[in-house]
């Protein structure tokens, strides 16, 4: 059934022609099959007619950081953070990502599937239409496997948009006390395994200093390449570890959190045109005050996307109207900035922008209809403004 959206106060978009922000006023939209069919003065008429009442319409949010695969949360941990626990003696504990690898790799298929569609419906309420996700909390070639078969599972019934991402290097499995040995087995078991089955479209490494290194990062990534894994990295998140450099080097399609990344990488990303893809609910959430040095990177010419980094542990949040709000408030991005790196960008962070990320003709209909007329009023309402309606591939969330 075609939808025909009249009275719109404003549409935001990217324009992929122009190559800039665009905001139109006083016009309609026309979705039909699933797709953008026209946007004007005045379009043909659908049968399902919405008025917008002059409010203002932006692309559904291309959310291309999280990790979605997990069965519990962890507000204990939550807990024993705000009482002053360090990490360390959460760990010690038994809580932190352990709880959650003993989560994954104890659950079934169907617990799984469950838990992830019920976390898909959430982002879609909050605007986002595309989601990438990323296994990590299997660590064991059975339970990573696993995992992107659950994301296959809910991909194939769930209206959003799926992009998985295998992260068998996320963090080392405690019972590999030999951190080689594990290199080993991500890439000559599970990326060939992962490859073969055809049920991920990237890999990503957690590059870190106490995690994996850059001769581990580079080893995975590169198998990851030669068995059609498009590399992502989690660049210097809490030091300069030299990660974004290497990101440049593997022609990483993103490098992710960045807040310490030091001059010569964002160079080196600029070089690369490698998106930077900035995650400041982490910082947020951690109660840190290290968020990423965006303005620097923009004034270089780096691309950045904005994306939630959801996760049980350090990024409990999927509300990408939020991840706006502090984009402005901590990252000194206007909102306007804000809105392309949270949909158009993370799309081409993806390589979905031919599909997503922003309205125009014969793409398909994903978009907002907002609660508010003007662009800044999404952050000014705080922790971002109310969403009227979502429609995902021209069908109506709600
Ligand atoms: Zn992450």
């Amino acid at each position: 059934m075609a939808t025909h959206l009249t009275n719109l106060g404003s549409l935001l978009s990217w324009d992929s022609k122009e190559r800039c922000i665009k905001t139109r006023e006083n016009i309609e939209i026309l979705l039909d099959d699933g797709v953008i069919k026209e946007i004007g003065d005045s379009t043909e008429k659908g049968e399902n007619i919405i008025d917008c009442s002059q409010k203002l319409v932006t692309p559904g949010f291309v959310d291309s950081h999280t990790h979605p695969v997990f069965l519990c949360g962890r507000e204990d941990e939550y807990r024993q953070r705000v009482s002053g626990m360090s990490y360390q003696e959460i760990a010690e504990s038994g809580g932190g990502i352990q709880s959650s690898i003993d989560g994954v790799r104890n659950a079934s298929v169907e617990e799984l599937r469950e838990r992830v569609s019920n976390r898909m419906d959430s982002f879609l309420e909050l605007g986002t239409t595309t989601v990438e996700a990323k296994s990590g909390y299997g660590l064991s070639t059975e339970s990573e496997l696993k995992s992107l078969e659950v994301l296959d599972l809910v991909s194939r019934s769930h209206e959003i948009d799926i992009v998985p991402t295998f992260m068998g290097a996320h963090t080392f499995p405690p019972e590999y006390s030999d951190r080689g040995t594990y290199v080993d087995l991500i890439c000559e078991e599970m990326i060939p395994a992962v490859s073969e089955q055809g049920i991920a479209k990237y890999c990503d490494v957690f590059c870190e200093k106490g995690y994996f290194d850059l001769d581990q990062t580079t080893r995975i990534l590169d198998t990851g390449k030669q068995n059609n894994l498009l590399p992502r990295v989690h660049a210097d998140e809490f030091q300069d570890s030299g990660a974004a450099e290497l990101a440049a080097e593997l022609e990483c399609v993103s490098a992710d959190h960045l807040m310490a990344v030091s001059d010569i990488g964002i160079r080196s990303l600029a070089e690369k045109n490698v998106t930077a893809t900035i995650l400041p609910g982490t910082t947020f959430f951690l109660g840190s005050h290290q968020y990423a040095p965006v303005k620097k990177m923009v004034e270089r010419g780096v691309s950045i996307a904005l994306a939630t980094d959801f996760n049980p542990g350090s990024s409990h949040l999927q509300s990408m109207p939020f991840v706006l709000v502090l984009a402005c408030l901590y990252l000194n991005m206007s909102i306007e900035e804000a809105l392309i790196a949270s949909t158009w960008q993370g799309a081409v962070s993806l390589g979905m922008e031919r599909q997503v990320g922003s309205i125009e003709v014969d793409k398909k209909a994903d978009l907002i209809i907002w609660d508010v007329e003007k662009p800044i009023e999404i952050v000014y309402s705080c922790p971002g403004a109310k969403i009227k309606h979502v429609f995902k591939n021209g069908n109506q969330i709600f």
